[in-house]
């Protein structure tokens, strides 16, 4: 963070998809899930989707951990969880990680979905997205045609910036969800590259000591 602007190296958000510690045969390890978009080769993807396609093995990257974005002290009987493919890691994470009673609903968009395990409570609704939709479109659409829990219940939204103020609009100000019960997060925003965090730009902005 103390780096300067133009010297520091590009910084983007991943989500931990699973980790394995360490055992005393092997090293640690700790997989994460790419969303390629554009071509590294046409110079239209953007630098982490571009070092994603073209990395080898053997290079190093340096992981800053910034925790958990579902809070599970909001809920985790009753869940609404929706996002697009550079949330089905997330979303996977969290189907992992709620109890087996767990009762709710995922929507989850992309060109290609995995199956991804998730409690036997909690239904699935894969919405295919082609080219010529907008990213988060139909997740949303499909948000508005869902039965909802009976409240309260957690809402955990991600993924491209209309989605996830949408379905948060959509929740609060349409259905009447409590705001503390929903978490959302714009993964990423067509047409805009990632911004630097609040924190690097400040930490760039003063003299240096
Ligand atoms: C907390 C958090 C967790 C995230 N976890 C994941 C994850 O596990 N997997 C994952 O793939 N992404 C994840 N993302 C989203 C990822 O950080 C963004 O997609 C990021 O913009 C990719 O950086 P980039 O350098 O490739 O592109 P940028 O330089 O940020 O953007 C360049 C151009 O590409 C476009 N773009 C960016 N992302 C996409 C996309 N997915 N599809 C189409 N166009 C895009 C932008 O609109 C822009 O025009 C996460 C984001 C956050 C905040």
């Amino acid at each position: 963070m103390r780096i300067p602007d133009g010297v520091r190296p590009v910084m983007r958000n991943y989500s931990v998809r699973s980790f394995r510690a360490a055992t005393s045969d092997a090293g640690a390890e700790l997989d994460v899930d790419f969303v390629l978009h554009g071509s590294a080769a046409e110079g239209t993807a953007g630098p982490a989707s571009r070092w994603a396609e073209t990395c080898h093995a053997g290079e190093h990257v340096l992981i800053i951990d910034e925790g958990l974005s579902f809070n599970p002290a909001r809920g985790e009987e009753h869940v609404v969880l929706v996002g697009d493919e550079t949330a089905l890691p997330a979303i996977a994470g969290i189907c992992a990680s709620l109890p087996s009673s767990a009762v709710g609903s995922v929507i989850i968009e992309g060109p290609d979905l995995p199956d991804f395990p998730h409690p036997a409570g909690v239904e699935v609704t894969r919405v295919v997205r082609t080219d010529a939709e907008t990213p988060g479109a139909l997740a949303l659409s499909a948000l508005r045609e869902l039965e909802l829990p009976s409240m309260p219940f957690h809402a955990y939204i991600a993924g491209e910036q209309a989605l996830a103020s949408g379905a948060r609009r959509y929740l609060v100000g349409e259905r009447g969800v409590e705001k503390d019960r929903v978490s959302f997060t714009g993964y990423w925003k067509l047409g805009a590259s990632s911004p630097a965090s609040r924190a690097s730009r400040e930490a760039a902005s003063r003299p240096a000591s």
